[in-house]
């Protein structure tokens, strides 16, 4: 049902730990994760402060231009394996907190509210899509998080836009180091190899990766060479939040 977590996406022991937080939400009512107003994991006034992504832009990788092109320069040099990568909202405040706490602080409710910002973006952007796919985490980072955060937010997307999703499509064999600090060749080769397609469904179809924050693509050119690669026809991707690369 959408807005109903699905709960075999969260680790029991996580929903063990949960419990307590949901007592501690009873007796003292959910703050925005942003501004810690009371009432509503993500309120009114921060959502309306969220800058949307928006032309110009590079409609092939899908980073801010100073005009539309079909491919800019950084796309030319690195060709991707990918149709087109869109996000909903500009990696800047008042979102980056809003991430952090749900990827690092067990707030895993937040998936909702921001789902729900890619929903309303989606009308801009209308990717091909038969079969949503989440970017997966390696299985002992999803062991100690918990979840994966990328997998909530599929599971309220396809509620929401009415597309299927194939939530194991793929794994991470490859324990990577974080992306951060790194350049863009850095990045393409900390990620090469890092996933694996283990799902028959994706054959034959256009495939939208799902994934919470794109910086460089890199982790989404990885994952979409190893759809292509199991056979899939084309793999585009839909991120909450595009970070700028300094
Ligand atoms: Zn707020
Ligand atoms: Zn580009």
């Amino acid at each position: 049902m959408r807005g109903e977590i699905d709960k075999s996406l969260v680790s029991w022991r996580f929903r063990v730990r949960q419990l307590a937080v949901s007592f501690v939400d009873f007796v003292f009512p959910p703050v925005c994760a942003s501004c810690g107003r009371a009432g509503t994991l993500l309120c009114e006034t921060c959502v309306s402060a969220v800058s949307w992504m928006e032309e110009p832009i590079c409609l092939r990788c899908g980073r801010t231009t100073s005009k539309t092109v079909a491919v800019c320069s950084v796309c030319r040099q690195y060709p991707l394996p990918l149709e087109k990568i869109r996000a909903a909202v500009l990696f800047v405040d008042p979102i980056p907190p809003v991430i952090h706490k749900l990827k690092y602080k067990g707030q895993f409710g937040l998936a909702r509210p921001l789902a729900d910002l890619m929903a309303q973006a989606w009308r801009r952007w209308q990717l091909t899509a038969d079969l949503l796919v989440p970017v997966p985490l390696h299985p002992e980072r999803e062991r100690t998080r918990g979840y994966n955060q990328s997998a909530l937010l599929v599971s309220h997307l396809a509620g929401a836009l009415g597309i299927p999703a194939e939530m194991k499509a793929l794994c991470r064999a490859k324990n990577t180091r974080p992306q951060v600090g790194l350049n863009a060749v850095e990045r393409q080769e900390n990620m090469r190899g890092a996933f694996t397609a283990v799902s028959p469904d994706v054959q034959g179809k256009n495939i939208l990766l799902v994934d919470d924050v794109c910086t460089t693509g890199a982790t989404l050119a990885s994952a979409a060479e190893a759809l292509l690669e199991a056979g899939a026809n084309s793999v585009s991707a839909y991120c909450l939040a595009r970070a700028i690369q300094t």
